[in-house]
């Protein structure tokens, strides 16, 4: 179980590919990443197995993105297979989603998400939760990408660190986190996300490690923002200096 994201100017698929590489001692099941393409379409991979067999599939995205994110997985609901693996997509193909850990009430949203018409492709319980932020952004055409997030999050109970993208939001990533670690790496015009420091260790010293109950909104022009998922205050980020 490990999450890796990118948004900068370097391969996205050599930093998430070599990230979850990094995080492979975590223990995982399956693999898979999701690049922003030029056009800004999200292209995923993924497989159950290891991250050689993700690499087995997907390497002509090599040098094809400069913005993604991939998953290695420990399934907790769903069997380990191709479907079940992340990232999931939304219904309307344009959010995508990396999960670490448990959605407790995944079974109450998903009959309120397939009574409005929503349907599902995978068993897991990190499914509703792509699907529940399109719900939002659909309801009301002022709910922006990372509102919706943060109204999905408000609704869900559980532990998660979470990644999201979505296709409308180049460039954009958001995370968020309860119960599973996340770090966010500050390079220079760069930033990177990892379950703990490890994948980025080498392109920069500083990071912030997001606290319990933050979600942040992360782009090149805006930088760091950083929120509480209950109330929506502004956090100042800490920046640590990290050691080897
Ligand atoms: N609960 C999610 C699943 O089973 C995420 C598992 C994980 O932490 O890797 O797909």
């Amino acid at each position: 179980c490990g999450i890796v994201g990118y948004t900068g100017f370097q391969d996205a698929y050599e930093i998430v590919i070599n990230g979850l590489r990094r995080l492979e001692y975590r223990g995982y099941d399956s693999a898979g990443i999701v690049l922003e393409k030029s056009d800004h379409s999200l292209e995923v991979q993924k497989t159950k197995g290891k991250v050689d067999d993700l690499e087995g599939i997907a390497s002509q995205l090599k040098g094809t993105a400069t913005v993604g994110m991939g998953h290695t997985r420990w399934a907790t609901h769903g069997v380990p297979s191709d479907r079940n693996s992340h990232p999931h997509l939304s219904n309307n193909g344009k959010i995508a989603i990396i999960h670490n850990g448990i959605i407790e009430n995944y079974d109450t949203i998903k009959i309120m998400l397939t009574d409005k018409g929503f349907t599902f492709q995978s068993e897991t319980d990190t499914e509703i939760l792509v699907n529940l932020i399109q719900y939002f952004m659909d309801l009301n055409a002022e709910t922006d990408f990372p509102t919706a997030v943060r109204f999905a999050l408000n609704e869900v109970y559980g532990a998660y660190a979470i990644t999201v993208m979505h296709e409308d939001y180049p460039g954009v990533l958001v995370v968020g986190r309860l119960g599973s670690p996340l770090a966010i790496g500050i390079g220079d015009k760069e930033y990177f996300i990892a379950s703990d420091a490890s994948p980025f260790v080498e392109f920069t010293k500083e990071a912030i490690y997001l606290e319990e109950g933050h979600m942040a909104i992360i782009s090149l022009e805006k930088g760091v923002d950083i929120r509480t998922i209950v109330e929506n205050s502004k956090i100042q980020p800490e920046i640590q200096e990290l050691k080897l």
